[in-house]
């Protein structure tokens, strides 16, 4: 297939991802662990894990063991923590691939106890607490049993305690009061499980908007995810202010064009009628591949050197751009979003638009685009 027949493509620029990369860990000066979780945010799950390595990240963090198991598969060597995962989840294959897991409770420690048993090998553990986020973590009330069930399996030689975390709910409003008060929780987590003997975990509470914004939180390692990528966590209108480059751009490119007359009405249910005479630029990409249907009359594309809101319902596999008496031929490019220096709209502007954020766009996009990674 020629580039110009080429239906639709995710491109990624990896330089992004590693400059990014290190960017913040010079900027912290300690650990990074760089969260790849998601695909890598959509960016590509081994592509984004050995760019931001080549940055200079510490370790790697996924949420789904199998994306651990895959990044060991693709031959990354480097630590790896793995944190979402449902009772009776066997860590066996974990404790013999040297992946780090997360547990939020007992029961949870218990099941790698079993692993770390019928392996014979010893668990790097990271105990996740609740400071008030109210999503994973043992709460305060649960910590000291979690803890004293660590200290317990750590002295019995199945478990070794390297971690100790929690998730900020309002890092992206870094002057929130909920920030402070989750920061005191910590510390106190923190406390009850040094004095209990679990002196060597190292600390870690940042992700990428309190990376950059919230210092006091920093501890002994960072944990960023979305600002690797190059995406403004503070929903801020242009990452470079942080000196960060978006890797994704989204293009697809013309199908089809056709002149219609003025009052056409455009995709199902006729969302948008052409104000005049003018060109329809069809573009097959939809909802199946991730292109938001509420994109539809919303969002913008840059498409015949201008950018243009989409004409219009977003359909399963194709849309619609209005691009009045611009000159334009089947084969042209259309770029849904990307860094914004050539014109194009932005995650971010898209987001915007579409009362979302960035993360769900990049995590989301994909169906039958190709990624390519330059
Ligand atoms: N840590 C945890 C526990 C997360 O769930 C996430 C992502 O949601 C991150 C770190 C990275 O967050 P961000 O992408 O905002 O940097």
């Amino acid at each position: 297939m020629t580039d110009r027949a080429a239906r639709a493509e995710i491109v990624v620029d990896l330089d992004a991802i590693a400059a990014n990369t290190a960017l913040l860990r010079e900027r912290v000066g300690r650990p990074l662990m760089a969260v790849v979780k998601a695909d890598g945010y959509g960016h590509g799950l081994v592509p984004a894990a050995r760019a931001v390595l080549a940055g200079g990240a510490d370790c790697l963090g996924v949420t789904v063991l199998d994306e651990a198991l895959a990044l060991r598969s693709a031959g990354v060597t480097a630590p790896v923590l793995s944190w979402l995962h449902n009772p009776g989840t066997d860590f066996v294959p974990a404790l013999e691939r040297d992946v780090q897991v997360s547990v939020n409770a007992v029961w949870g420690l218990d099941e790698v106890v079993a692993a770390a048993r019928a392996t014979g090998r010893t668990a790097e553990l990271h105990l996740f607490v609740d400071t008030g986020l109210s999503r994973e973590g043992a709460t305060m009330v649960d910590w000291p049993a979690l803890v004293e069930a660590a200290v317990g399996a750590q002295s019995d030689g199945h478990v070794t305690v390297v971690g100790l975390w929690s998730h900020l709910a309002y890092a992206d409003a870094p002057t929130h009061p909920t920030i402070g008060a989750q920061v005191r929780v910590f510390e106190e987590a923190v406390a009850l499980a040094r004095a209990a003997g679990l002196t060597d975990a190292r600390l870690h509470l940042a992700n990428s908007a309190a990376t950059i914004a919230l210092p006091e939180t920093w501890y002994d390692m960072v944990r960023p995810g979305v600002a690797l990528y190059g995406l403004d966590p503070l929903g801020g209108p242009d990452p470079r202010a942080h000196g960060l480059r978006p890797a994704m751009t989204v293009r697809a490119r013309v199908m089809l064009t056709k002149r219609v007359p003025a009052g056409a009405g455009v995709s199902y249910g006729h969302t948008y009628f052409t104000p005049e005479e003018t060109t329809l630029a069809l573009v097959p990409v939809g909802y199946a591949d991730g292109v938001p249907r509420a994109a539809g009359n919303t969002a913008p594309v840059l498409a015949a050197g201008a950018r243009r809101t989409i004409a219009g319902r977003v359909c399963m596999d194709q849309f619609v751009v209005d691009v009045g008496d611009a000159p334009v031929a089947a084969g042209d490019e259309v770029v849904l979003w990307g860094p914004g220096d050539r014109g194009e709209p932005t995650a971010q502007q898209w987001a915007d638009a579409l009362g979302t954020i960035h993360y769900e766009l990049v995590t989301r996009i994909g169906g039958r685009f190709t990624r390519r990674h330059v």
